[in-house]
């Protein structure tokens, strides 16, 4: 018998353009959107448009999609006009972490002083 077996994936969904997100940069390999349930009056997602599913599923050939990232979330708050004051970049890790959606996603927070240690 042959089996089907059906995945989805939320952020893959809102690459591939089939779930609308409010986008703020795009690229051919990342894409940036407003978060659902924003918690900082800047809080944006930055994905691949590659399916990883979290950091522990890196591979070493990932390491410039990384970069890439990293680049986007400088660009990101450089044109949200929060670069100078701060912002935080976060990237949860499985359940310890409170990892959601497992597609690896670059949290980019500002707006706000954010207090440390996290919670
Ligand atoms: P995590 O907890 O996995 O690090 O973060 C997942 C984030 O995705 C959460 O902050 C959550 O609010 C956001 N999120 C979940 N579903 C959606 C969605 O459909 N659209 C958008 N824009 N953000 C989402
Ligand atoms: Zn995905």
């Amino acid at each position: 018998m042959r089996q089907i077996i059906v995945t989805s994936c939320l952020f893959c969904d809102i690459a591939a353009g089939k779930r609308k997100a409010d986008v703020v940069f795009e690229s051919d390999d990342v894409l940036a959107f407003r978060d659902i349930s924003p918690q900082a009056p800047h809080h944006v997602l930055v994905i691949p448009r590659k399916h990883i599913a979290t950091l522990n599923d890196l591979q070493e050939d990932d390491a410039e999609i990384m970069g890439k990232l990293l680049l986007a979330a400088k660009q990101v708050a450089g044109a949200a006009g929060f670069a100078e004051k701060g912002y935080r970049t976060v990237i949860n890790c499985n359940r310890d972490a409170g990892q959601t959606v497992f597609h690896i996603h670059l949290h980019v927070l500002g707006g706000r002083y954010l207090g440390w240690p996290p919670g």
